[in-house]
């Protein structure tokens, strides 16, 4: 089969590769027919983690059912299906509790498993032709009749959307609520279309791509261009200076790289700026144990230069991690089935799987128009 691989530090190829198949009783086989590139894909692209190389990349997947292990008995050949990014086994304590992002049978004594992905377990990613679905039962989301014709925004059930809802239940965004969102990338602008979705009355995102923003202030956000002035600055401005009641981190550790050990106005720290005193914080964006490719020395060693004691003073609380994908997309994919999701807006790119290099580096440049890029393997 065909499939994008990682060689090293901003070099993919996309290749001949052994075939995906059935390995374990529970696996499911999938042919991927639509397959994102993520910005969590950049933590690798970029040389961030200790991804090794040849390994397959890809986690927000797409496809159709092909065969199914022997063991399986709820998935069936022909079924369309959208795969969450987390691996999870569906029987452990933490998959029980619906924290499927955080199994702890995949990938034991860490943060769960994900196809294509450094640290989290040996599971090829779905940049390519075919994928292994280990615990197939439990990790597909079959989808509705009309899964062909809106492939495009159901294929971003598999991460994107979930975690930007994610980051607004972390964030506790309730009806009548202001919020601000820190990144426009893929992720922030599934966050602003969440916290509509759940109430909110303004949201506020930050960031300084005009292009991104734009999408942002589509989807009824009030966009806040931090190189036209003091992005904290002009959101205590707009909350009459008392912050936002909730906020959200849709930017990862790539902030530290943007202002560097002299402007540590980290997003975390904007966000304590601009939270309003006991508001919530949603962090998905991805702080990594270890950033080896980051100029910051402190993030190489996977630390931040927070700002704990104003955190404390204004009585704020955190809530980080990976999303459970399995506990926000069904519910999810109803608001597409119905029309009243339309995450699809925010492709800019659909391309074959050939064209995966030029699209890595294109993205990884945020070059201007290139906000999320679709891959069709076999088109
Ligand atoms: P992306 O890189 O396309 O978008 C990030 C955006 O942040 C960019 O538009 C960039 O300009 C902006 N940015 C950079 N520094 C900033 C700063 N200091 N202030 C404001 N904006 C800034 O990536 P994405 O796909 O949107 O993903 C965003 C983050 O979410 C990444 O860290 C990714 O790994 C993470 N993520 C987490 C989960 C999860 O389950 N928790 C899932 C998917 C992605
Ligand atoms: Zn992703």
């Amino acid at each position: 089969m065909k499939a994008l691989v990682y060689n090293g530090p901003r070099d993919v190829q996309v290749k001949e590769m052994p075939d995906a198949k059935i390995e374990k009783e529970t696996d499911v086989l999938v042919r991927i027919t639509t397959t994102n590139i993520c910005g969590s894909d950049l933590h690798m692209y970029e040389g961030r983690t200790d991804m090794e190389s040849g390994r397959i990349l890809g986690h927000e997947n797409l496809g159709e059912v092909i065969a199914v292990g022997k063991a399986v008995d709820r998935i069936k050949v022909g079924d369309i299906v959208c795969l969450p990014f987390n691996i999870g086994c569906g029987f452990c304590a933490n998959c029980e509790r619906g924290l499927s992002g955080f199994c702890l049978t995949v990938n034991p004594g860490t943060a769960g498993g994900a196809y294509g992905f450094a640290g989290m377990g040996p599971y090829s990613g779905g940049q390519a032709e075919l994928l292994r679905v280990p615990y197939g039962d439990y990790n597909c989301l079959v989808l509705p009749e009309d899964a062909k014709e809106k492939e495009n925004d159901y294929v971003m059930l598999s991460d994107i959307f979930p975690t930007g809802y994610h980051a607004t239940e972390l964030a506790g965004v309730k009806p009548g609520q202001t919020v601000v969102i820190y990144g426009a990338g893929p992720v922030g602008l599934m966050a602003a279309t969440s916290a509509f979705i759940k109430g909110a009355s303004q949201v506020f995102v930050v960031d300084s791509h005009k292009d991104r923003l734009q999408l942002a202030e589509k989807i009824g956000a009030t966009p806040i261009d931090d190189t036209e002035g003091d992005g904290v600055e002009r959101v205590l401005e707009l909350t009459k200076g008392q912050g936002a009641d909730c906020g959200c981190e849709c930017v990862g550790y790539q902030c530290c790289d943007r202002h560097g050990k002299e402007v540590p106005n980290l997003t975390m720290n904007n966000l304590v700026q601009t939270v309003k005193a006991t508001g919530t914080i949603g962090t998905v964006g991805v702080f990594l144990p270890k950033d080896p490719g980051a100029q910051d020395d402190l993030a190489k060693e996977g630390k931040l230069a927070f700002d704990f004691g104003q955190f404390w003073f204004k009585g704020q609380r955190i809530g980080t991690g990976q999303a459970n994908v399995k506990a926000y997309n069904r519910m999810l994919s109803n608001l597409i089935h119905v029309g009243k999701a339309k995450p699809s807006m925010i492709v800019s790119h659909e391309l074959s799987l050939e064209q995966a290099p030029e699209a890595y580096e294109n993205f990884d440049a945020r070059k201007k128009g290139w906000t999320k890029v679709i891959l069709k393997p076999g088109k």
